[in-house]
């Protein structure tokens, strides 16, 4: 048995049918994990559907209406770029109440792991980027509201800018964005994130590490998170169709290590999100996800992991640095 459970469900197909986000990935990886042998179905837990009540934390009710009613406009359509029905709708519920359940997991056993989500272009009034529901935001104010958290910090390293993330959390101290990606690169408006880093295109393995390992350690250095919400784009990889980096397989498992690594060494717990991932064969897509099941599992084995009693007290917000 692994020593972190991962969260998934069928119903996280978006059933998109021959569109370039491939949305039967979930179905995909979640068989990879268990025919290789890497996971046995007893690692896998299922997740509840988010409650409106979760999706209102963040969202407008006016968006959850046109969502649950079918009802969104053609502009709603445009901007969002995938094609309505129910199944996508629950889908996109699925995915947030598997962020939650990935986040409660992640503070018992140092890391919880979303087979979906990251859906980071989710603004709270409207939809994008095949993005209708922010499911990172969902999750921490979820788990803020349940007094399991109160600080969480988002590290967002889908080759896209995290744009829905920050706009959700502009001006709340509570929460800190991190995002690391291609400038030149949808969306073309980039509101800011607590700490964007800002790369030039067919940027490569070495200098997405180096400046991916100043970041992270700023940012640790100057908030002190309750939980981390890795967002762990494959997109990033060389051979993406809508990425213009030039990161290798290895690159990647480098990104993932060192993100684990260094919040777990801070005690932070971490919650995995896979965002997107649009290689030109999916297959390549899915050893991306599958290779970050394999760093997680490495990292916490090495690290090690002991849930804290009880959250810090409320003056308690000095980081470890
Ligand atoms: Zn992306």
């Amino acid at each position: 048995m692994l020593p972190f459970r991962f969260v998934y469900a069928d119903g996280y197909d978006l059933h998109l049918g021959a569109h370039v986000f491939p949305s039967q990935k979930y179905r995909l990886l979640h068989r990879r994990l268990l025919s290789e042998g890497f996971a046995e179905p007893a690692d896998f837990v299922a997740p509840e559907p988010a409650s409106d009540d979760d999706i209102l934390l963040v969202h407008d009710p006016l968006w959850v209406k046109r969502l649950r009613t079918g009802t969104l406009s053609y502009h709603d359509i445009l901007r969002l770029e995938i094609p309505y029905s129910r199944q996508m709708v629950e889908a996109f519920w699925m995915a947030a109440g598997g962020s939650i359940l990935a986040g409660r997991l992640a503070l018992e056993q140092g890391i919880g792991f979303n087979v979906g989500g990251g859906f980071h272009h989710g603004f709270p009034e409207h939809g994008e980027g095949f993005c209708a529901i922010n499911d990172i935001a969902v999750a921490i104010r979820r788990l803020q509201r349940d007094g399991l958290i109160r600080r969480a910090m988002v590290v967002d390293c889908d080759v896209h800018h995290g744009n829905g993330t920050a706009t959700i959390f502009s001006g709340d101290s509570s929460v800190f964005t991190l995002s690391i990606h291609q400038y030149n690169n949808y969306p073309s408006e980039k509101p800011a994130s607590s700490l964007d880093v800002h790369l030039a295109d067919g940027v490569g393995d070495a200098e997405y590490v180096h400046r991916l390992g100043n970041a992270f350690r700023a940012a640790i250095g100057m908030f002190h998170a309750d939980l981390v919400i890795y967002v762990a784009g494959a997109d990033p990889y060389c051979g993406d169709q809508l990425g213009g980096l030039d990161l290798s397989l290895d690159g990647l498992a480098e990104r993932d290590r060192l993100v684990l690594w260094t919040a777990l060494q801070h005690k932070i717990p971490v919650a995995i999100v896979l965002a997107g991932g649009y290689a030109e064969s999916v297959e390549d897509t899915i050893t991306i996800h599958a290779n970050t099941a394999r760093m997680a599992k490495d990292v916490l084995e090495r690290v090690g992991w002991k849930a804290p009693d009880r959250l810090p007290a409320s003056g308690d917000t000095a980081g470890p640095g």
